[in-house]
């Protein structure tokens, strides 16, 4: 199977993009080097230059033009970490989108252009009867965006761990050219597969695919989460949403199936789009917008909220349509905490606890929690959180399989990892409260349970904490070093993560 979808100039494939945007005006495509913010209008870039290549050769000239300075890649930045942050060279790589589909050793591998959006690669692969093993909750990522920073779903690895070759573009340490090289093995491709833009400019993407499939949804609520996981095994791709102030679960039961597409899975994806893409998202926002009312918010986490999800509502559709939601239609911040399974329990009950003192409900913890917090050392910080933050958004709680990876957040073998994210519709001046509730959970959640902060959500650990939280780190500064000697694919954010060393005793403060 070999397909090309896109011609060679992306032109003629984006007619209506802007010329200035796409760098078509000038032979060189250098875009004005205008400030970008990011979606979560928490980051801002301002890079000395910025270019839309149109192929390897121009993305090898531009570093050999501009060796020596910093260049880093982005992809949609839909990243709110510092991982994207650029204030050299910047490479946008949108027009390097070609997709290929073949068979090898009776696997299906995609090899994608670094810059293709995984909308455009899942709708080309789909064309082909094939999808993405693995899928977040959009699609308008890159594939080396979604990679570079560990994009998961549930039930299954993160994307990451499906990649089996890595094309980058960097320069050669003996004589400093600029040179491409392919990484398809051992710790090289470990590290590839997961690298936060360090190792160099990725130019397209070898990832393990697989015949389209159907998936079963369902809605419950439970509340216990014993009842919760024991679903599991009935439903591996299942997601639940630790409801706030209800503190019910309400659970997505999801599994593969062989039964036909339902004959209203059309009304379904209307549903979805229109009670809870929107729906839902509207009437949060007019709480925390536009009334900022917080009872308001808590009665109506208590009594409304769980009505949308129409509960036993047996719906089969395509994988690629069931697994994702438009959840970029609205601006927002996150972070998202990944936990062992077997501290999946206390981190939920743990959870709870800071959310009432954020919230204003309780002044303390639970009698456990709180000994553990004095023992810490950190009873001011969660004095300075009471009353601070009302969460007004389902805790998502989706199921990692352990990847074959240096660093993304699932890597490493042993039980599954639990990511729990935390989101906030506040606007971006009013963030302050999310962000102290934050802080705390990164740093209290990394100490009590080793919890890892998603890379490419908000990132609030110091980099010797940070890197203390991945056993291979040591491996992945090596292959960096290796790679990168002059560390120009560095930003300060991973300079700083890469120059230090892991803790060995004592805490960074918070
Ligand atoms: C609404 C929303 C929903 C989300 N849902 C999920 C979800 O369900 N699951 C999940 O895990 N994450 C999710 N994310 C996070 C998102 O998937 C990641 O942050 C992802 O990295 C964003 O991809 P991007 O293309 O925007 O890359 P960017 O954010 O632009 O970049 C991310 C990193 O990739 C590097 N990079 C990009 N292109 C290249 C390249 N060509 N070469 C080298 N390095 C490169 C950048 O330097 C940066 O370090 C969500 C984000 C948003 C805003």
């Amino acid at each position: 199977m070999r397909s090309s979808p896109w011609g060679p100039e992306a032109s003629k494939v984006f007619p209506c993009l802007p010329v200035a945007y796409l760098g078509l005006a000038n032979p060189t495509c250098t875009m004005p080097p205008v400030r970008r913010t990011n979606f979560g209008e928490n980051q801002t870039l301002q890079p000395a230059a910025a270019y839309t290549p149109a192929n390897e050769a121009e993305v090898l000239s531009l570093l050999e033009r501009h060796r020596g300075q910093q260049v880093r890649a982005v992809g949609s930045l839909h990243s709110w970490s510092e991982a994207i942050l650029v204030d050299g060279v910047l490479l946008d790589l949108r027009r390097l989108h070609t997709v290929e589909l073949d068979s090898e050793d009776d696997q299906l591998v995609a090899t994608v252009g670094a810059g293709c959006q995984i909308s455009l690669l899942l709708k080309e692969l789909d064309r082909q009867g094939a999808t993405l093993p693995s899928l977040g909750l959009i699609t308008v990522q890159t594939i080396a965006g979604a990679i570079s920073t560990g994009t998961h779903g549930s039930g299954r690895h993160s994307l990451s761990h499906y990649v089996v070759g890595v094309r980058l573009a960097r320069y050669d340490a003996a004589s400093g050219k600029a040179v491409i090289q392919d990484v398809n093995e051992g710790a090289d491709l470990e590290a590839a597969r997961c690298s936060l833009g360090a190792l160099g400019i990725i130019l397209s993407v070898r990832i393990r695919c697989r015949e389209q499939y159907l998936v079963q949804e369902h809605f419950r609520e439970y509340s216990q989460l014993s009842d919760v996981m024991r679903a599991e095994d009935s439903f591996p791709l299942q997601q639940f949403f630790l409801i706030p102030w209800r503190w019910s679960y309400l659970v997505q039961h999801r599994k593969e199936t062989e039964q036909a597409r339902s004959w209203h899975a059309s009304l379904y994806r209307a549903y979805w789009l229109i009670v809870m893409d929107y729906g839902l998202h509207l009437l949060i926002l007019s709480f925390v917008r536009w009334t900022e009312i917080r009872s308001l918010v808590r009665l109506t986490f208590r009594y409304v909220l769980a009505a949308f999800a129409v509960r036993n509502w047996r719906v089969v559709d395509r994988s690629s349509s069931m697994l994702v939601m438009r959840h970029e239609a609205f601006r927002h911040i996150e972070i998202e905490l990944f936990v062992r399974r077997n501290h999946l329990h206390e981190a939920l009950r743990f959870s709870k606890d800071v959310l009432l003192v954020a919230g204003g409900k309780e002044a303390e913890l639970s009698k456990e929690n709180q000994a553990w917090v004095l023992a810490q050392g950190m009873q001011e910080s969660l004095a300075g959180l009471y009353d601070q933050h009302c969460h007004h958004y389902p805790i998502c709680v989706r199921r990692v399989i352990p990847d074959d990876t240096l660093i993304s957040m699932a890597s490493g073998a042993g039980e599954d990892w639990y990511a729990l994210s935390f989101i906030s519709y506040a606007r971006p001046q009013q963030r302050a409260g999310f962000l102290l509730f934050a802080e705390f959970m990164a740093a209290s959640m990394s100490r009590m349970f080793d919890a890892r902060p998603h890379w490419g959500k908000l990132c609030p650990l110091g980099p010797k904490e940070l890197n203390s939280l991945y056993p291979r780190f040591d491996e992945f500064r090596a292959t960096c070093t290796e790679f990168d000697p002059d560390g120009v694919f560095k930003n300060s954010w991973t300079a700083a993560l890469l120059d230090s060393e892991g803790i060995t005793g004592e805490s960074e403060p918070v």
